[in-house]
């Protein structure tokens, strides 16, 4: 691997109090291209864009896919990353679906840490700072054939981060839209999804809520996920989200608290949810707390959510099951208590 490093970095010229998330991003990148049936030329080299044919099969048929994770620091300034292996099966899942070629497991890792490694002092430690790792892939090649490319590049560049959201979360339980079909591409990060959810979105930003809850496509009648974020309800005395299935994505995080909350001793129900269960829930008060999970958010508690032309507001709880488990999941992330999954590697 070629390693080119910047003359002199940009960190000092960061306000890491009042960090623009997804706009600022660390020293270095990752590169390396497809060609002729092989992954050639893997570089580091400074963050710069990058020049591409403007028939790039990507512009026109949307032929990408990504993947986001975060790396830790904690107080002896070790740095940890969060399962990446998980990120990295998901990232080959993703490319098989739009027909993209797999990255090599080794190539993937050596850059990545290498590039940690060399970035290391724009990951800050304490609670809540991360370095936000953007993996991707796209079909570079220039030729507007509406056929898969024969030219990729994979790339992975990264950008610090503080905590995300900050404000009260309502959301809309959306009826007329969908995010993803039976048999399409919901299970995978392909650009696309994201693309199609910002119109809807932009609707239901404009009513008041931040994100939408998505629905099945077929009937509208079983909650799906959010934006980006995979859902949990408090129903009663137990914990309730939608099994995974080819129009929701596999969280990462979504699965580690499904086990962390097991072994705190939590009633899991992972089984299809109908909006109207929601409904009679929120009306007659059992409904406790509903949370997105993510690895941008870790957890998000939400705070209220809309239903055709309904309003409902959850209560304030003491103790939340979402301040818990975020709780525990950080601490394992940060490396301030026993990891006893062995989810943590450190870099
Ligand atoms: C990334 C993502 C999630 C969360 O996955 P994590 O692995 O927990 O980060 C949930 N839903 C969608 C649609 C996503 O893109």
């Amino acid at each position: 691997m070629k390693i080119k490093k910047i003359d002199s970095s940009n960190i000092n010229s960061v306000d890491f109090e009042n960090l623009n998330f997804g706009a600022v991003f660390s020293d270095h990148m990752f590169t390396c291209d497809y060609v002729d049936g092989k992954w050639i030329n893997p570089e580091i080299i400074p963050y710069q864009p990058i020049s591409v044919s403007p028939a790039s099969r990507v512009f026109h048929y949307g032929q990408a896919c990504f993947e986001g994770m975060k790396a830790f620091k904690d107080d002896n300034n070790d740095v940890w990353l969060f399962r990446p292996t998980e990120n990295y099966n998901r990232i080959i899942k993703s490319s098989v679906r739009l027909a993209m070629p797999k990255f090599p497991e080794e190539l993937f890792f050596e850059g990545l840490n290498t590039l940690l490694k060399m970035d290391a002092q724009w990951i800050k430690p304490g609670i809540g700072n991360s370095l936000y790792i953007r993996p991707f892939i796209f079909a570079s090649e220039g030729s507007i054939n509406a056929t898969e490319a024969c030219e990729y590049k994979f790339m992975i560049i990264c950008a610090p981060a503080s905590s995300y959201y900050s404000d009260d979360v309502k959301v809309k339980i959306e009826k007329s839209f969908s995010r993803a079909a039976k048999g399409g591409v919901g299970y995978a990060k392909a650009a696309g999804n994201y693309a199609a959810q910002f119109y809807p979105t932009s609707l239901a930003i404009d009513e008041g809520y931040q994100q939408i809850i998505w629905t099945d496509s077929s009937t509208h009648q079983y909650i799906e996920e959010a934006g980006t974020m995979n859902l949990f309800f408090r129903i009663e005395d137990k914990l309730l989200t939608a099994p995974t299935s080819d129009s929701i994505l596999d969280g990462i995080t979504r699965k580690s608290l499904i086990q962390i909350a097991k072994d705190k001793g939590i009633d899991v129900e992972v089984r299809p949810i109908k909006v109207d269960e929601l409904i009679d829930a929120a009306n007659s008060g059992t409904l406790i707390e509903i949370f997105g999970s993510g690895t941008a958010v870790v957890v998000l508690p939400i705070v209220g959510f809309g239903f055709e032309n309904k309003k409902f507001d959850l209560p304030k709880v003491e103790n939340s099951w979402a301040s818990i488990l975020k709780n525990e999941l950080n601490g394992i992330q940060y490396n301030l208590i026993d990891d006893p999954y062995n989810w943590t590697v450190k870099i």
